[in-house]
This record gives structure tokens, sequence and C-alpha cells, in this order.
């Protein structure tokens, strides 16, 4: 059965009219979903119970398994999270003055091996969905007391976001869409190692902000830290 948390607002609107439903109602679906992070249909009170049940019958509402949470003296929460398939993968909570973001990750392992980083020695095991993305963001959340928000996204987790670009920009529209998350742009970052004609795209389909990790101002010292500066060198890096 589809997850409903996979699917952007223009889906929705198709999911429902094939259920013979009207469009509009999708953007109250949508703001459930992504505003309200329901786990179930039958949170959705404004809707009639005869929509809820189509609903019901025809998608699913993915709930995140926490595996392992440690916390560390200065607030910071580190979650393990299994998915459906098992795989496991980590968001972290980073407290800081007013701010209090999230590190989330966008694929399970990462393929670009980086000398410095466990995820990468560990290698690829695949690209996180848009529901997978959405629900640190709900997890993570959820853990919090009554008044504290989410106010900062990074994706800065496992994976490389700009390898999984079509979920990570559905992700980014999502947190970004007043009905759906409603982070202000300038309020999510996507962190790169430099993926260089992805982050020319971004910057045309997004305003979030992009930071780019160097490690390195030299491409002999980049290349051995950070292998993918062999493919996207610090001179056409820079560039983009
Ligand atoms: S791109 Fe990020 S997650 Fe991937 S290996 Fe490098 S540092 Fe690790």
């Amino acid at each position: 059965m589809q997850n409903i948390k996979d699917l952007t607002l223009s889906e929705i609107e198709q999911g429902l009219a094939s259920l013979g439903e009207k469009p509009y109602k999708a953007l109250q679906v949508f703001a459930w979903v992504f505003h309200g992070g329901a786990g179930s249909f039958d949170e959705m009170t404004n809707l009639s119970k005869e929509l809820r049940e189509k609903l019901k019958a025809s998608f699913c509402i993915s709930r995140p398994k926490i595996i392992v949470k440690q916390e560390s003296k200065d607030g910071t929460k580190k979650l393990l999270l299994e998915l459906e398939d098992k795989n496991r993968i980590e968001c972290v909570l980073i407290p800081e003055g007013n701010r209090l973001t999230l590190c989330v990750s966008s694929q399970a392992g990462c393929p670009l091996d980086c000398a410095f980083c466990v995820t990468g020695s560990g290698g690829f095991v695949r690209d996180l969905k848009l529901s997978e993305m959405a629900d640190q963001v709900f997890v993570a959340q959820s853990l919090l007391s009554h008044g504290q928000k989410i106010t900062n996204l990074v994706l800065m987790g496992m994976g490389e976001p700009l390898l999984n670009y079509d979920e990570v920009i559905k992700f980014l529209n999502i947190a970004t869409h007043q009905k759906g998350m409603g982070f202000a742009p300038k309020r999510v970052t996507v962190s790169t190692s430099g993926i260089v004609p992805m982050i020319e795209r971004l910057s045309k389909e997004t305003k979030v902000n992009l930071a780019v990790s160097l490690n390195a101002t030299t491409d002999e010292i980049r290349s051995r830290l950070m292998p993918i500066n062999k493919k996207y060198p610090l001179k056409i890096l820079l560039d983009a």
C-alpha cells in the first residue's frame, strides 16, 4: 500500500481525483500529513468519515521506529531509526541558543567514501524516500516538550543529498511549504560534498541555503580526503 507521506501535493490531488474526490480536499490532507504530522487517517477530523475510510483503503501512513536515543550533556540528541526494510539511519537534534536544529539523513549509507567519515566507510545502501526524510522531522519533534519546536533543518546527516536529488527536492518543497512543515527557506540548509551539476540545479529550483564541505584548500589534499574532488575539482566547485 502506498505511504501517503511519499506523495507531493499534486500527487495527493491525483490520488483524491482517482477516488472521485474534489482537488481542494488534497490541501487538507497534505496539511494533516506534513503540518500536523498525523499518524493515522482517523486524526483528520475535518475530513468526512467517508473520505477517511476511502483514504484508509488506499493509503497507509508510516510510523518511524526509534532504536536508540542518546543524549549528551549539552542537550544534543542522537536518534537511530529503523526503516521498514530494517535499514538504519540517524538524525541529530542540536540545541544552540534560540535555535534547535535537526540534522537529517538523505541516504542510508553513502557512496562517496570521504576519508574522515564513518558513514562513507560503510558504503552505500540506498536513497531515502520523501517519507523517510519527513519522518525524521516528525519523530524528533515528538520528543520535544510542549512549546518546543525545531527551528532549523540541515541535510547534513548520512548520505550526499544532491545524489538523491529528486526525493530531496520534494522534501525541501514540503519542508518550506506554508501548509507543509512551514520552515522559512533561510532556515533550511543543504550540505554537499560538491556535486556541481546539482548545485546549479538546486540554485534554480529552491531558495534554501547551501553549505559546501570543503575540508582542504588544494586539489591534492582535497582529492585525498574527498574522492569526489577528482570529478569536480575546486575550481569548478567554487565557480558553481
Ligand atoms: S559525502 Fe558526507 S556522508 Fe558521504 S562519505 Fe562524505 S562526509 Fe560521509
